[in-house]
């Protein structure tokens, strides 16, 4: 980033939330992966969309990342700027059946929120470790819920046009693990949910029942992104994988759970390289073996003259 651009960034925040060759291992679930080249942490949003504004001016690339459990930063590093939201994007109000959540609120606070004040409808949140903005982003789901269901408006800063949009639950495009954000340059500033009144020891009993499953089932004690792999329609990617004899397959430090076929984890030492060639080997095998063609969930964060996401 050239350094007028730099100096510029350390006026719209405290300069001590501007940092360079920032190590995105820190910054995300994976503990992998390269650096990054200027790493910021507005403390509102408003500083957040005049961080963007700046960069878009000076055409500087960024990218915006939440609690980064669903990305990984390829070991090259990222060249550029990664705007993550978190510090002062985290407010959380309600009112009635409503909750309205800033992008950097992590989902768990909100929903254990709604249970506060006794609203049903995100329980199946609850155990997911992101952010309102990343999950916005992929519509984010878990057992039979997703994001979608909850999502009645959104506040967005659009890129392209340069402005804050509002926009309801069905204009989001919301899909499989995908929504508007993914084909138009928006960044998520807040989302509002609608709940409905429950019953609080239900709401309760649902989300421990949920967070069971969820440490029964899945490789918690390593550094994961989740499913590796969106689910192919008509198949379990995790079946396909186990079927195709990878459970328990590494490269280097990253291995395919042998708790969970469809989680890559980190089983220490793990290089972003480890992780995206075991990826690389997974999607060849499964394909060989079963001509089902996997799709990554994670978003490999590479520089978009490079061709990468
Ligand atoms: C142990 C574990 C379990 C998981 N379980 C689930 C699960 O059950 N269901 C599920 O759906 N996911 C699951 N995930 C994946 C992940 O938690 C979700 O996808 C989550 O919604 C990502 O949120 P984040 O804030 O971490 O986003 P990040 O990983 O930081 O970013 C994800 C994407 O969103 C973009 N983005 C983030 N914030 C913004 C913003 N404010 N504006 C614009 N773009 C933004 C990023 O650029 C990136 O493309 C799991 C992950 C782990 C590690």
């Amino acid at each position: 980033m050239r350094e007028d651009v730099l100096d510029k960034l350390k006026n719209i925040t405290d300069p001590a939330n501007v940092r360079t060759g920032e190590d995105m291992s820190e910054h995300t679930t994976f503990r992998a992966g390269g650096r990054a080249d200027v790493f910021v942490t507005p403390e509102s949003i408003e500083e957040a969309t005049e961080i963007v504004r700046l960069l878009l001016t000076h055409e500087e690339e960024y990218t915006v990342i939440g609690n980064g459990s669903n990305i990984l930063v390829p070991d090259e590093g990222y060249k550029g700027c990664i705007i993550c939201m978190g510090r002062g994007e985290d407010d959380i109000r309600v009112n009635g059946n409503t909750i309205k959540a800033g992008a950097g609120a992590m989902l768990s606070k909100v929903a254990k929120t709604a249970y506060d004040n006794s609203l049903t409808g995100l329980e199946f949140a609850s155990g997911i470790p992101g952010s309102v903005g990343g999950a916005v982003v992929m519509n984010a789901g878990a057992y039979g819920g997703e994001i979608k269901d909850a999502v009645t408006s959104v506040t967005l800063f659009d890129a392209e046009a340069k402005e804050i949009v509002t926009k309801t639950g069905s204009d989001m495009q919301f899909g499989y693990r995908t929504s508007i954000v993914k084909s138009h340059p928006y960044v998520v500033l807040a989302a509002e949910f609608t709940l409905t009144e429950g019953d609080r020891a239900v709401i309760k009993e649902t989300m421990d029942d949920l967070a069971a499953r969820r440490r029964d089932k899945q490789p918690l004690e390593y550094p994961s992104a989740g499913s590796t792999f969106k689910r192919p329609e008509g198949y379990f990617a995790a079946k396909l994988i186990e079927d195709a004899g990878l459970k328990g397959v590494s490269v280097g430090g990253a291995q395919v759970s042998e708790k969970h076929s469809g989680f890559v984890i980190n089983k220490g030492g793990a290089t972003a390289t480890d992780i995206l060639e075991l990826i690389r080997t997974i999607r060849d095998k499964v394909y060989e073996d079963s001509h089902v063609a996997l799709e990554t969930e994670v978003v490999i964060l590479g520089n978009k003259k490079d061709g990468q996401q």
